[in-house]
């Protein structure tokens, strides 16, 4: 059989494999949006675009680890370009794949607009486009621009299965999907494949979550296999917080909200990272008798994921099952307010408490957070908590990395005045530690090879060295295209 990286190679996102058996069967894994400037840069090369290098229509099975956009977010594109067969994935991984479709494709008639009026100068014209966005290329060939229509006709194709059960896909093909924390329903999966007798197993990791994560599972250990591909998001970083997220936020909002009458604004992603804030938030006022200070959950994208992790308990950890045993609720206190429209949000700006704002997006790029950060930069007694990673070129990055000022118009600068700080409990990702643990439940000697992928091409050399002392000599490191005899 063969395997060829389509994505996520020598790059975080974009996770897309093709696995050809030799019966003729084809399997893709993941298929995510590529928010890389390499995309470009390939499309420059190529001379025209290459979304899927592959025939859509004669891939027979498409695997999904879990619901993030760079997994999931080229789907509805697939099933456009003629792809008929089903999506395999998690119960809980289906409603929030839907979700962030459903969102992408909101995005995606902002992104037509901005297309129309990109040639309108900015002097006649107010920009649309976000902060982030204002001094970058256009990331999106108009052919990646999907609508809603297509999101529905994707959801067609879902079908579920739950974890760690053997589901026979082919005659020749078991798949068993294994919970990696990370994000509700997020798997790594396991395929066996009966090739002419012979046995062989691949794991693909998806993404990678770390343990004692706020309402998810510990990652699970996955079984001896033959072929690995480990995600290296953090392959060559050690997480620094070592105290636990509750402890970690508690100490913010005390400095924050407490000690002074400010307001804290923490951008978070709205599906994932905002119901872990929420959830310990929650243990916060209803088990730790903390004083009771304003929460706004302003997403309405955080709203709706929340209600599917509402919805999915059994799949959540003990601590979580335990306080729902308890409480009835995982999100709901008396002092959070969940923001439903626009003039609510616009309004939050008038409240003359302390409070804590939960706003996307998580790197400050697009989103509702955005106009919260803007009305405040210029406050000594707000501060922004960036609990997640922020890409270069966001305005979360930025303000990391010590901006003194905010130029909004020609002759307009906001002073950032504002604290900023960042803490990464919230991180749903798990770190070199994490990462090796994964790989060392497979022995070097029988692990035939190992792929690096989903990672910056320097971290991944930095890993592969780290696994080299370890005794893992079979490392590669494919680049895009690349294809591997199995
Ligand atoms: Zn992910």
């Amino acid at each position: 059989m063969k395997l060829t990286f389509w994505g996520a190679a020598r790059q975080v996102t974009g996770s897309m494999y093709l696995l050809e058996l030799e019966d003729g069967f084809k399997i893709l894994i993941d298929c995510g949006t590529d928010l890389d400037q390499q995309k470009m840069e390939r499309e420059k090369t190529l001379g025209h675009y290459s979304l899927f290098p592959f025939e859509p229509s004669e891939i027979n099975l498409v695997l999904l680890t879990h619901a993030h956009i760079d997994h999931s977010g080229n789907l509805p594109n697939l099933v456009k370009d003629g792809y008929e067969g089903q999506i395999l994935c998690t119960t809980a991984t289906m409603p929030l794949a839907d979700l962030l479709l459903r969102d992408s494709a909101m995005l995606n008639v902002k992104r037509m607009k901005e297309l129309q009026n990109a040639p309108v100068s900015s002097k006649s014209k107010k920009s649309r486009r976000s902060v982030k966005d204002k001094k970058k290329p256009f990331r999106f060939n108009p052919q990646e621009l999907y609508l809603e229509a297509q999101v529905d006709e994707t959801a067609e194709r879902f079908v579920t299965v739950g974890f760690n059960q053997k589901f026979k896909v082919s005659k020749n093909v078991n798949v068993t999907f294994i919970p990696t924390g990370h994000l509700l329903g997020a798997a790594n999966i396991v395929l066996e494949i009966d090739e002419n007798g012979t046995k062989k197993t691949i794991g693909f990791s998806g993404d990678i979550g770390r343990r004692n994560y706020p309402l998810l599972l510990d990652p699970q250990r996955m079984p001896p296999v033959d072929y690995l591909l480990c995600e290296s998001t953090y392959g060559s970083r050690r997480h620094t917080n070592k105290e636990a997220p509750v402890e970690a936020l508690e100490k913010v909002i005390r400095q924050t909200c407490v000690d002074q009458p400010g307001r804290l604004i923490i951008p978070a992603f709205s599906v994932g990272r905002t119901q872990a804030l929420l959830f310990v938030l929650n243990k916060l006022y209803t088990t730790q008798g903390f004083p009771p200070i304003k929460v706004f959950s302003d997403s309405p994208l955080a709203l709706r994921s929340t209600k599917v992790y509402e919805k999915n308990v059994h799949l959540l950890n003990d601590e979580a099952k335990d306080f729902y045993a308890k409480n009835e609720e995982l999100f709901d206190f008396e002092n959070l307010t969940y923001v439903q429209d626009m003039k609510q949000s616009k309004a939050i700006a008038n409240y003359g408490e302390p409070c804590i704002i939960i706003s996307s997006s998580g790197m400050i790029s697009g989103g509702r957070v955005e106009h919260h950060v803007m009305t405040n930069l210029a406050n000594p007694l707000a501060t922004v908590l960036l609990v997640g990673f922020a890409a270069e070129g966001t305005l979360g990055y930025k303000l990391l990395h010590g901006m003194k000022s905010l130029s909004v118009s020609k002759d307009k600068e906001i002073p950032i005045m504002a604290s900023i700080q960042s803490i990464d409990v919230f991180s749903g990702h798990g770190d070199l530690d994490d990462l090796t643990e994964f790989v060392e439940y497979q022995s070097p000697e029988k692990l035939k090879k190992l792929f690096l992928v989903h990672g910056e091409y320097e971290s991944m050399q930095s890993f592969e060295q780290h696994l080299n002392q370890r005794g893992y000599n079979n490392v590669e490191i494919p680049k895009w295209g690349d294809e591997f005899d199995l």
